[in-house]
């Protein structure tokens, strides 16, 4: 069975280099917010764009959450997201006092920008688009948007680690932007991790406080906090990853390509990618009418796959009950949810496991 994903054919990719580094780690005494999250920090920094700065934090969840609050994001602030997005960014946007109020993706599974200004209301203090699946957003009109109506730009950035649009890297084109580094991420350590990185300095400094018990020095506390650190271990694995994010790039680009050339079963509709955006592809997703017969088709011939997500965020029961959303408010969202497939998309794949799965979809 070729499965979705699995986690230790990367690991295996670089294992000596990780093992070394976890001995390392482990002999230095030291494990928690030391120099190797210092070091991480400024090589992801660099590694993204000019004049930036990172604050290492412990999942992605928590980089939303600290990431808006540094920004100034308050009790009752309203945040325009896209309907089809990941339920942790909205939990974030909750956990940091602000509401999220749903839009409709576009093509691309991406916030439509189009539908941003009809969302507005007098408490829209920002937009958090998520780039989803791996593909950056197209960024033009997102920006003219977020300045025109003097709004504050957020990107969750868990599925596009150096996912570009027209050369700039996802993460710096708006105010703040927040990372996973998640096993399954494409950059992802072997246990959990976050980062929130930003142009503004003053941002970062805040959630570097707020990260440790809101305190800007050692047993002095000036905000009230909580523990969200990055461990060495995991930032010393992270260092090693991003090192290598070229050659595990190219990999997922070279099974993409064979996937979108040897694809041709006209039930599929294969994953768009809008002109200037550069994928990463964290995951393929294809749509197909009947979602539960293909993959079932596929189980059968060996081939696992997913569906990310099944139910979007707002009708999931935790938001259902506290906003009362009902199925129906955004059709292109359903349709999305009730027609996408994930395909095996990791690390590394064999030639004979890219040919199965092409050649097992092409029989359906
Ligand atoms: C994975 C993910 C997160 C959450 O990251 P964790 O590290 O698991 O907390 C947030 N947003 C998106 C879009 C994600 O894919």
């Amino acid at each position: 069975m070729i499965p979705v994903n699995e986690l230790i054919r990367g690991y295996n990719l670089y294992k000596d280099e990780y093992e070394a580094k976890a001995i390392e780690v482990l002999r230095s005494g030291w494990y928690v917010l030391g120099k190797e999250v210092d070091s991480f920090e400024k090589e992801f920094a660099a590694a993204l764009g000019d004049d930036c700065y990172c604050a290492g934090v412990d999942n992605g969840l928590n980089a939303i959450r600290l990431g808006l609050e540094a920004a100034g994001i308050k009790e009752g602030d309203e945040i325009i997201v896209q309907a089809n997005g990941y339920i942790a960014t909205m939990l974030g946007i909750i956990q940091a006092g602000g509401k999220p109020v749903f839009v409709e993706p576009d093509e691309y599974f991406q916030l439509d920008a189009d539908r941003i200004e009809a969302a507005i209301t007098d408490k829209t203090r920002g937009v958090c688009l998520t780039h989803l699946y791996g593909q950056c957003t197209r960024m033009d009109k997102v920006l003219e948007i977020c300045k025109r109506n003097n709004l504050m730009l957020f990107e969750d950035c868990a599925q596009s680690h150096f996912a570009s649009y027209k050369g700039n890297n996802s993460g710096l084109f708006g105010d703040v932007g927040f990372f996973s580094f998640y096993p399954t991420k494409n950059l992802g350590g072997y246990g959990d991790g976050g980062g929130v990185v930003s142009r503004n300095k003053e941002i970062i400094d805040k959630v570097k406080v707020l990260r440790n018990y809101g305190s800007d020095v050692r047993y002095h506390n000036i905000e009230i906090g909580v523990n969200s650190r990055l461990d060495e271990m995991q930032a010393g694995f992270l260092r090693i990853k991003l090192k290598h994010m070229p050659e595990l790039i190219a990999n997922r680009n070279h099974i993409a390509d064979r996937y979108l050339k040897g694809i041709t079963n006209p039930n599929v509709t294969l994953p768009k990618i809008a002109e200037g955006c550069n994928h990463i592809w964290y995951q393929f997703i294809i749509r197909v009418d009947d979602q539960a017969e293909f993959r079932e088709f596929l189980k059968e011939n060996g081939v696992n796959t997913d569906i990310s997500w099944k139910v979007p965020p707002y009708l999931q029961p935790c938001m259902v009950d506290k906003y009362g959303y009902k199925r129906g408010m955004f059709p292109i969202t359903e349709a999305i949810c009730d027609s996408i497939v994930t395909l095996p998309m990791m690390d590394v794949m064999s030639e004979e496991e890219i040919d199965k799965v092409i050649d097992t979809i092409n029989k359906y």
